[in-house]
């Protein structure tokens, strides 16, 4: 028996039902994965009881000759993934990774310009609800009805803007960014050129997407989504300057005392980005993805600029009597989970929407390559075509519950 079902039967019960939960139905929320089981088991380390604040070999406590090491490990790693010259592996998440950016390299009341949250941005690119739209001046651009971004269009808006930094990166966009024609507007305008790479860096550290160096500033990204890590976010650059900012506005600026666990299973994570068979992953992710699209259009579903170059589809519902909301939900009762997303020319709430996203990374970890893809976007158009038949709905999460147990992925849920 384990320490936790002994000493906390609750949480151990909750634990064991959301094993059972992953292990039985499809996620395909495209910024969720399954990470590896040996991050698992470096996150359930000692080095979680480390305070460590400062960096390798400035550190404000003793006792750190060996989460140094681990430190400097992790920082190696990152740089050699993401081919660039300097790394932060400290923030706790990808929003922790984006607020020091910020707070490193412009002043309250400057000015950002980033992707509109509806039109496939993040939160912290100055939505009004993130502390970055209150501390900050903040402007959007975004996507065209063809559902891509308009450089020339983006370019006219940031002469007007005159942004401090121009922010590229995303959370729903399906197509590739033009990093060098950003950093032209970027230049233009003597802004800094962020790119949040959030979603795509398992893909970009594959060569799958493209690099956002040299053409970035800097770079911030989560360590979970594509990339497969634990729960984290990390800040690179290849500017010495920025750099020396940037540790000063993670450490003291942000945070305190690093999570050292999670440092070290963010190690892990690169070790594995770093092998060769996280290519093959990396391609398979996109074949999977291009797979969903292509099975959507032939069953008469739109998919926002007609396809994908990354790991999601973002299908437009805008000629369909039912909202992203109906879609979402009929998912989840057939045992399917994705997420409601605004799409181009929305007219729906964002607490309905018009679309819906759908990732390949999660299942793609499970081993599921083209012919279980195809099979299961029949599935998802199957609850779609017959969206209010709750029987079907209740036989499809049946057939998909031993459709998934040829894909286990982890056989405990407590590593
Ligand atoms: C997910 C995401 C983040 C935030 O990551 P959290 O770990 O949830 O804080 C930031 N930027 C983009 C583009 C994202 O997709």
């Amino acid at each position: 028996m384990s320490y936790l079902e002994k000493e906390d039967k609750a949480i151990f019960d909750l634990i064991q039902k959301e094993w059972e939960r992953q292990s039985d139905y499809l996620e395909m929320i495209a910024s969720e994965n399954f990470t590896f089981p040996a991050v698992m088991e470096a996150l359930g380390t000692v080095l979680t009881n480390k305070y460590a604040e400062g960096y390798p070999k400035k550190r404000y406590y003793g006792g750190c000759e060996f989460v140094d090491e681990v430190e400097q490990i992790a920082i190696e790693r990152a740089k050699k993934l993401f081919r660039c010259e300097f790394a932060n592996v400290q923030p706790h998440s990808g929003s922790q990774a984006n607020s020091p950016v910020y707070s490193a390299l412009i002043k309250p009341y400057d000015k950002i310009l980033g992707m509109h949250l509806n039109h496939g941005g993040h939160l912290t690119h100055g939505a009004k609800v993130s502390q970055t739209g209150q501390i900050y001046q903040s402007f959007f651009y975004g996507v065209e009805i063809d559902g891509r971004i308009n450089y020339d269009k983006l370019e006219e808006y940031a002469d007007v803007v005159k942004p401090n930094i121009l922010v590229c990166g995303f959370s729903a966009y399906s197509r590739e960014l033009d990093f060098k024609r950003l950093r032209e507007i970027a230049d233009k305008n003597k802004a800094i050129l962020f790119g949040d790479i959030a979603h795509v860096a398992g893909l970009v550290a594959a060569g799958e997407y493209p690099n956002p160096f040299p053409y970035c500033h800097v770079v911030s990204t989560t360590t979970h989504k594509t990339l497969r890590g634990p729960r984290g976010g990390i800040i690179l650059t290849n500017d010495e300057e920025i750099a020396a900012k940037i540790n000063k506005a993670v450490f003291p600026g942000a945070q305190g005392g690093p999570l050292m666990n999670v440092i070290a299973a963010k190690a892990v994570g690169f070790a594995e980005n770093l092998k060769p068979e996280w290519k093959t992953y990396a391609k398979q992710v996109k074949a999977n993805a291009k797979i969903l699209g292509q099975v959507f259009i032939k069953r008469g579903y739109d998919i926002v600029s007609g396809g994908t170059d990354n790991h999601l589809v973002l299908m437009s519902l805008i000629n369909k009597p039912f909202s992203g909301k109906d879609a979402d939900t009929a998912l989840e009762s057939a045992g399917i989970t994705a997420n409601k997303n605004m799409v181009p020319g929305d007219t729906r709430s964002p607490f309905v929407t018009s679309g819906l996203r759908i990732g390949s990374p999660a299942l793609t970890s499970r081993g599921m390559k083209e012919k279980e893809f195809e099979w299961i976007a029949n599935k998802i158009c199957d609850v779609l075509d017959n969206i209010e038949d709750k029987n079907l709905h209740a036989k499809i999460k049946q057939e998909i519950k031993e459709f998934s147990s040829n894909f286990r992925i982890y056989e405990k849920a407590i590593f």
